[in-house]
């Protein structure tokens, strides 16, 4: 589901902040909060439409019925490569599998995908001020930068080069003395953004630019017991309490702030281990991977919703981008064995293999 423009109300509210080392054990605790200034700037940002998101439904609501997700795995299965990252594919347009991903821009496509981007994690509502709330997403993405998986991205993004998606040096974490409101709204979510990109701004050695645009993406974790809501109705939201709002699971968005910050990359993490969301196995560690790693591809090769996505043509995927075609596909989950862990996460579709894989 993709939304732009909608119209909310600006909540101001107030977070306090850590940031750390490049390691959960080297806190240096630079306590932020969101300022009336970054509450404002949210909402002028969002009342002016200036961003897009993309959502990942929960299982219930595919498997109602979008025909696509039902004919990802019913191509042929190429045999997944050798141990090595294949050179660069060469995507003839237009595409030719029948649910091939087409790329909707003139551009090329190293101008509309994230080619190389750090990653900041942001820790939301966690009473122990760590990641420990949703497994061990630090060393998830720090495997995922050094696997084979990511790199069925490539043929997307127009780069092969290794480990380009690092984490970046530094989280953040709120103070358990000041959880979130539930639910959290859309207005609020981007303030909240804002003033983590501040504070990451005014770390040493960076600067508003070094930390926005697509050399970086955030995750915001919300620890469980949250819901967020990706509007200020609270009409469409992550709320597995509340199935009548019920509509993600989590969602990649980017959102135009006044100089000096500029577009910045984002997406959200509501915590996973739920019905409706929790993917192929129930443990916190999996299911945070599963949705994060659907978030983060769909982030890489489509980040301006402008990019790679479904063409709608000859079957009825329009919009549906790189992890959603492969989203709670069970016919193929993948046991990911990275560096450090193992994972059970979703595929991802690939155009060269007309599938779902989990190598490039
Ligand atoms: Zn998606």
């Amino acid at each position: 589901m993709r939304l732009r423009s909608l119209h909310l109300a600006a909540i101001a509210v107030v977070v306090s902040v850590f940031a750390i080392g490049s390691s959960a054990a080297r806190a240096q605790g630079v306590a932020i909060s969101i300022s009336p200034t970054d509450s404002a700037a949210a909402a002028e940002a969002i009342a002016a439409g200036n961003y897009g998101a993309e959502l990942t439904p929960p299982q219930g609501e595919v498997s109602k019925g979008s025909a696509a997700f039902m004919r990802v795995g019913q191509g042929a299965i190429q045999a997944m490569p050798a141990d090595v990252i294949d050179p660069l594919v060469t995507i003839p347009l237009p595409s030719w599998g029948p649910v091939d991903l087409g790329y909707f821009n003139s551009l090329p496509t190293t101008a509309h995908t994230l080619t190389s981007t750090r990653q900041w994690n942001v820790y939301l509502g966690c009473p122990a001020s760590d990641q420990t709330c949703w497994g061990n997403p630090q060393q998830f993405i720090a495997d995922l930068n050094a696997s084979k998986f990511i790199h069925v991205a490539d043929q997307y993004v127009g780069s092969n080069a290794l480990k380009r998606y690092p984490l970046a040096s530094s989280y953040f974490y709120n103070l358990p003395a000041s959880p979130p409101v539930s639910p959290v709204n859309g207005t609020s979510t981007v303030a909240w953004l804002l003033s983590v990109v501040g504070a990451a701004a005014a770390l040493p050695g960076n600067t508003p630019a070094s930390v926005t645009g697509p050399g970086n993406l955030y995750h915001l974790f919300f620890n469980q017991g949250i819901d967020v809501c990706i509007d200020d109705g609270d009409t469409t939201c992550y709320s597995p309490n509340n199935l009548s709002t019920f509509a993600f699971c989590g969602y990649h968005e980017y959102v135009d702030f006044n100089a000096p910050y500029g577009r910045v990359y984002f997406t959200v993490e509501p915590y996973q281990a739920v019905n409706g969301c929790f993917g192929p196995t129930s443990d916190i560690t999996s299911a945070t991977a599963n949705v994060l790693s659907h978030e983060i591809f769909e982030s890489i090769t489509d980040p301006n919703l402008d990019a790679w996505f479904g063409t709608g043509n000859p079957i009825d995927n329009l919009g549906e981008e790189i992890g959603d075609q492969c989203v709670w596909l069970h016919l193929y989950p993948q046991k990911l064995n990275l560096l450090h862990q193992a994972y059970v996460t979703q595929n991802e579709y690939s155009n060269k293999y007309h599938s779902c894989v989990d190598k490039p």
